[in-house]
């Protein structure tokens, strides 16, 4: 086969994408605590919050607002929107989570903030990209992906990516930016 038809046939292909550097700069210490909760899907978030001593809570927020992270009598708390989808809440919290994890004292200097729809909080835009890509190795973690897309035969069609974020809980879009076709 040429080098042509090569590239050809590997247009339908995909790849997960690796860790993010979020996840790899995390201390060993931090990785210690996380890594078993990521060893299988769907990744039992409330368990990891927990783990972390982080109170998680299913709270009727305002229209608009998907979370909330703060400290509430020296501890930290990160509320849902309760009135969201089950796969949206799941990606919230991991945002929060990843929040915790990454930007713990910003949140103790100002308080704590609100997220839009968007997941934005009125922080630097850098901050929630952080989050984002963090939470994206939370609820899909790549070696579960890899293992759970090995599971299907040939391409992955919209079916499998459908199939793949049912596995996961996780929406279609948050599945699709986790696999990179090649
Ligand atoms: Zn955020």
């Amino acid at each position: 086969m040429d080098k042509n038809m090569q590239n050809k046939s590997a247009v339908n292909d995909w790849v997960v994408k690796s860790p993010s550097r979020e996840y790899e700069n995390l201390t060993s210490e931090v990785r210690q605590n996380i890594d078993e909760y990521l060893a299988e899907y769907p990744v039992k978030l409330g368990a990891l919050a927990n783990r972390l001593g982080v109170k998680v809570l299913l709270s009727t927020l305002p229209r608009g607002t998907s979370g909330q992270i703060g400290q509430e009598n020296g501890e930290f708390v990160i509320r849902i929107n309760r009135h969201e989808a089950k796969t949206r809440q799941r990606f919230t919290l991991a945002h929060e989570l990843a929040h915790f994890l990454l930007h713990k004292k910003r949140i103790e200097e100002v308080g704590g903030w609100s997220e839009n729809v968007l997941l934005r909080s009125g922080q630097p835009a850098e901050i929630e990209y952080e989050a984002n890509r963090l939470a994206s190795d939370l609820v899909i973690p790549s070696g579960q992906l890899e293992k759970a897309a090995s599971e299907y035969s040939g391409p992955i069609t919209s079916e499998v990516i459908e199939d793949l974020a049912r596995k996961f809980g996780v929406s279609i879009a948050a599945m699709e930016i986790k696999l990179q076709m090649t």
